[in-house]
């Protein structure tokens, strides 16, 4: 199929962009990677009249370091993020990501703030960056302003933007050591979609006890979600002291390794992993199956999250 017409800007500044948009209201369209707008376009599920492409504008692109958070320039690539050392050190949840998304084709072009703007239920970056502490920074006509990714989406393919409004970064606080987060994802075929996923981040204090912990569930609901009655379990808790779950990411390793107590206390945030799950029936499966995806999901995540804050090497969980 092909993209009914439209007319095709490309600013060289944001405040050009922003006054393409104002000028434009609902009728225009960002594009960044076009992974998302332009299959939506080309089956007409989706027809802009007006295509702002901010590709050519130098101050959305990079990703740097600021103090103790990333930025995320809005032209960032999902393979800027799997090939940075700094993703890879201080933020893993983020590389498993990166490394999950789609294939290698799409990843080069696809960008983390698109994907945020487009709230695709089953996007990996809501759920990774829901796990973090993440703030969207938005431009528009009445100046930048900056807003939790949690507030950001709204509902499915929803999110706060107003039509004359853009992302131009997204930042993520780097977590106080030790800390370790893994985000893992099951699809019905390599590059696809997830049928459910589910990121953890965990830090610990100084008694290796669970200072935080954030367990975020994907494609589990209209929006990414917070399984806030399991991260209440889990939080303070000594679970992780003394554990050793190495190199694993199998379903029964964390009860193993873990003492009597530990292991009740996982298979109940287990359970409340699946409970706060509130997915749909679709072709990649019911709701029954998604949710026990989410707790086995969980149980992954979280050996390897636990791993990675105890500063062990995990074997990577994709390819
Ligand atoms: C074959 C295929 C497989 C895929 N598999 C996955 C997958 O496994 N997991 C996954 O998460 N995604 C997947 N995707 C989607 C991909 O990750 C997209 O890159 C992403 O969803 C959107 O990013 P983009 O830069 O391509 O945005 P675009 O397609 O350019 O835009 C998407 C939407 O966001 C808006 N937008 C973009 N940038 C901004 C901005 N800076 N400010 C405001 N609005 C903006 C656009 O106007 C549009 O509405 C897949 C896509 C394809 C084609």
């Amino acid at each position: 199929m092909y993209p009914a017409e439209f007319e095709y800007f490309s600013p060289a500044t944001v405040n050009e962009a922003l006054d393409l948009l104002a000028r434009h209201g609902d009728d225009a369209k960002i594009l960044a990677g076009g992974q998302s707008l332009l299959p939506m376009m080309k089956l007409r599920i989706a027809s802009p009249r007006y295509l702002v492409d901010v590709n050519g504008i130098e101050a959305l692109a990079g990703l740097r370091r600021e103090g103790d958070r990333l930025v995320i320039g809005a032209l960032c690539r999902h393979a800027d993020i799997a090939a940075s050392s700094l993703v890879r050190e201080h933020l893993p949840i983020m590389w498993d990501a990166a490394n999950l998304t789609a294939d290698v084709q799409v990843r080069n072009r696809g960008t983390v703030a698109g994907s945020l703007a487009h709230a695709d239920p089953a996007g990996d970056w809501p759920a990774a960056l829901l796990a973090l502490d993440t703030m969207v920074t938005i431009a528009g006509p009445d100046g930048i302003r900056t807003t939790p990714l949690g507030e950001f989406i709204v509902d499915a393919y929803t999110t706060q933007l107003g039509a004359s409004e853009m992302v131009t970064d997204v930042s993520v606080g780097i977590p106080p050591e030790p800390n370790g987060g893994a985000y893992v994802k099951f699809e019905k075929r390599a590059g696809d979609f997830a049928v459910a996923s589910v990121g953890v981040q965990i830090e610990l204090d100084e008694h290796e006890h669970c200072r935080s912990v954030a367990i975020t569930l994907g494609a589990l609901g209209p929006t990414p979600l917070r399984a806030g009655s399991a991260e209440a379990l889990l939080r303070g808790s000594a679970l992780l002291r003394g554990s050793s779950v190495a190199g694993s990411a199998s379903d029964s390793a964390p009860d193993s390794a873990l003492n009597g107590a530990s292991a009740e206390r996982l298979v109940e945030a287990e359970r409340l992993v699946r409970d706060a799950a509130d997915p749909f029936a679709d072709t990649r499966g019911s709701v029954a199956y998604k949710r026990h995806l989410a707790g086995v999901l969980f149980r992954r995540a979280f050996a390897v999250a636990l791993d990675r804050a105890h500063g062990r090497t995990v074997a990577t969980l994709h390819p």
